[in-house]
């Protein structure tokens, strides 16, 4: 019998991708119902799921096999209790290259002080000669599919990266720490600190007024990757007293961020709405599909998510 997929997100999404979807399908050989309408919940095989799906419980989708997250962070799945089934998150070759043209983008604005030219344009021939990369300290908080890619290309920019996970990694041309005695060592040395962790009970309000304490003079924070992550209270008043130099801010605790929210006015902080990285239809859908066949040939998923650490 031809499995039963739910496409379980948003109309402009189900346009995206239903193309690549079919696409990636007949390449694989499989034939499938594909739909964005539920139907009976009990004749459904797959989820492909977005945080914007309608699906909240789970119980009534008795013969589903597994959930496949269209979204890399999964936080808002993970701890649904009547998804008993497993739950796949994104990893996407075009999801990881736009977070790492988004991380190197704003590590260099930052390094090499684009703002100053761009607010001197005054006629007045002032050198500022920023430093080279082999001399700037970036630390990358995560080291997943994601921060190790980030932190990768930034080695190889030149700079001395630092990057942080939960249990010890080996990323080639980066200072590898983890776990609670890492981090302070990881946020010591970090000029300019990126954050790409999940969003678990872990990592809540991860970067609090001590940990912001414990950053050099005059370090920026760039965080494209949850907004929790961040206690934005200490981060203002840390910006405010001159501790930290610059907030490069592409996720939030509301999305879309309330236009008085604070941030959006605040000299040193930069908003990007979300923009970081998107997961790209083409090569997602393959991502999709190659879990379904493995699903269907009694294979192992990949990209597994560990509902007990919430990633
Ligand atoms: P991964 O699951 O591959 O990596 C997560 C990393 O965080 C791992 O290195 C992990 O450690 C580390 N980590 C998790 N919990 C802790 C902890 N408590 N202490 C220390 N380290 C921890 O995720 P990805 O790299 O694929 O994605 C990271 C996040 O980026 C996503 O969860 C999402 O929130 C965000 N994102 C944002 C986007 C945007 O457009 N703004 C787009 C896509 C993703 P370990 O290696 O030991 O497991």
């Amino acid at each position: 019998m031809s499995p039963r997929i739910l496409f379980s997100a948003s109309e402009a999404k189900w346009h995206e991708y239903e193309g690549h979807l079919r696409h990636s399908l007949s390449a694989a050989g499989i034939t499938a119902e594909l739909s964005p309408d539920l139907g009976p919940p009990e004749e459904v095989d797959y989820v492909v799921y977005a945080p914007d799906s309608d699906v909240q419980d789970f119980t009534p989708f008795t013969r589903l096999k597994a959930v496949l997250s269209l979204w890399a962070g999964v936080e808002d799945v993970v701890g649904n209790t009547t998804l008993r089934v497993p739950l796949t998150r994104m990893v996407d070759s075009g999801l990881t290259e736009g977070m790492v043209e988004y991380a190197t983008g704003h590590v260099l604005r930052h390094h090499l002080n684009i703002d100053h030219a761009l607010a001197h344009q005054s006629g007045n021939w002032v050198r500022h000669v920023p430093p080279l990369a082999r001399h700037r300290h970036v630390t990358v908080l995560g080291l997943g599919v994601l921060g190790a890619a980030c932190a990768r290309a930034l080695a190889g920019l030149g700079f001395i990266v630092a990057g942080w996970s939960r249990t010890p990694r080996d990323v080639e041309g980066v200072t590898c720490l983890s776990g609670p005695e890492g981090l302070e060592q990881a946020l010591a040395r970090a000029e300019i600190l990126v954050l790409l962790l999940p969003l678990t009970p872990g990592t809540d309000s991860l970067l609090n007024a001590a940990h912001l304490d414990q950053l050099p003079p005059g370090a920026v924070v760039i965080n494209p990757g949850r907004g929790p992550l961040i206690d934005d209270e200490a981060l203002l008043a840390a910006l405010d007293r001159g501790d930290l130099g610059h907030a490069t801010l592409d996720v939030f605790r509301t999305e879309p961020l309330p236009p008085e929210h604070p941030f959006w006015a605040h000299p040193k902080v930069t908003v990007t709405p979300h923009i970081a990285s998107e997961t790209r239809a083409e090569t997602a859908s393959e991502v999709i599909v190659e879990n379904i066949r493995r699903c269907e040939a009694g294979l192992p998923l990949l990209h597994l998510v560990d509902r007990d650490l919430g990633y």
